[in-house]
């Protein structure tokens, strides 16, 4: 029985961390002529509304794209994520947030395709309207993590799989840790992006291990922190896994993450880290 429900946590710290990545990777595949193929396993509902009742119970939106609505002077992918998340809001205050269905379907042209699974009842039934008849979208009510290997490789073999589970149960550690290792046996080339919370740090040493084990080459990582490591807070940093990240990546993230670790932390307790899992 799945319990979360992301409407309470849109748009916050790791959000903005999330959604640049994949605003980054789809940018990238977009360079070029030939058609891509995004996949996302944990899609969500698709859209949230920020003055509704969930989202407002812990207003974690504040801490994130609520800081960056309304500054000037944005770094380049900061402001671009901005400019998407302003393409919902109908005036200049913000009530809206896409998912990441939504980001990524801004970011398709005609050939491209987007598969999204969402394994909620309540979920699956928003994002299939969200959807909307779009010939370029398949939805899935599946679980994202088993079925997606049936797409893979995608026939354009090029493409990107985002990874979001809501790490319910600790096994979500480890198993994502298989997919990726089934999934790029199937498709080496694809770009998967994992996301990850931070709320005991053990957990994260322990699937950074696994991924470093793995045998998979050309993994980055990308985290933001808000407050020192602690078992106190909750989730206190996220980050994301990238395996084959455009090459323009880690420049892009060198550059924007000392400043939202700056703008999003609590009192100066901000960090980031950027690492190589492994090399290419
Ligand atoms: N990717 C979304 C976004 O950025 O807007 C947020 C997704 S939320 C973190 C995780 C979602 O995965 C939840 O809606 C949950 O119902 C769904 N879920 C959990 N386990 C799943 C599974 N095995 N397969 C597909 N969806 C799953």
């Amino acid at each position: 029985m799945l319990s979360y429900r992301h409407s309470f946590h849109a748009g916050n710290f790791a959000d903005v961390l999330k959604h640049i990545t994949l605003i980054q990777s789809l940018e990238y595949l977009r360079n070029k002529d030939k058609p891509f193929c995004c996949i996302d396993t944990h899609a969500g509902p698709g859209k949230y509304a920020l003055d509704g009742d969930y989202a407002l119970k812990n207003r974690e939106f504040d801490n994130g794209i609520a800081k960056l609505w309304q500054r000037n002077e944005l770094p380049d992918s900061v402001a671009h994520y901005v400019s998407l998340i302003k393409r919902f809001n109908s005036s200049d205050t913000l009530t809206r947030y896409p998912g990441s269905p939504l980001i990524a379907k801004q970011l398709l042209r005609d050939k491209d395709r987007l598969c999204l699974f969402e394994l909620h009842n309540t979920e699956i039934k928003l994002l299939t309207a969200e959807a909307n008849k779009d010939k370029r979208i398949n939805v899935f009510h599946a679980d994202g993590l088993t079925s997606c290997l049936k797409l893979l490789p995608p026939f354009e073999r090029r493409g990107l799989v985002l990874i979001d589970p809501s790490y319910e149960m600790k096994s979500d550690y480890q198993q994502v840790v298989e997919t990726l290792i089934a999934m790029h046996k199937r498709f080496a080339t694809g770009t998967y992006a994992l996301w990850y919370p931070v709320i005991e740090r053990s957990r994260n040493q322990k699937l950074e291990r696994a991924i470093k084990a793995c045998g998979i080459n050309n993994v980055q990582l990308f985290e933001l922190g808000i407050r020192a490591d602690s078992d106190e807070h909750g989730m206190t940093a996220s980050g994301m896994i990238v395996i084959n990240p455009p090459w323009t990546l880690t420049a892009e993230m060198k550059q924007i993450l000392p400043w939202l670790a700056d703008v999003l932390g609590h009192n100066d307790e901000g960090f980031y880290r950027i690492q190589t899992l492994a090399g290419e």
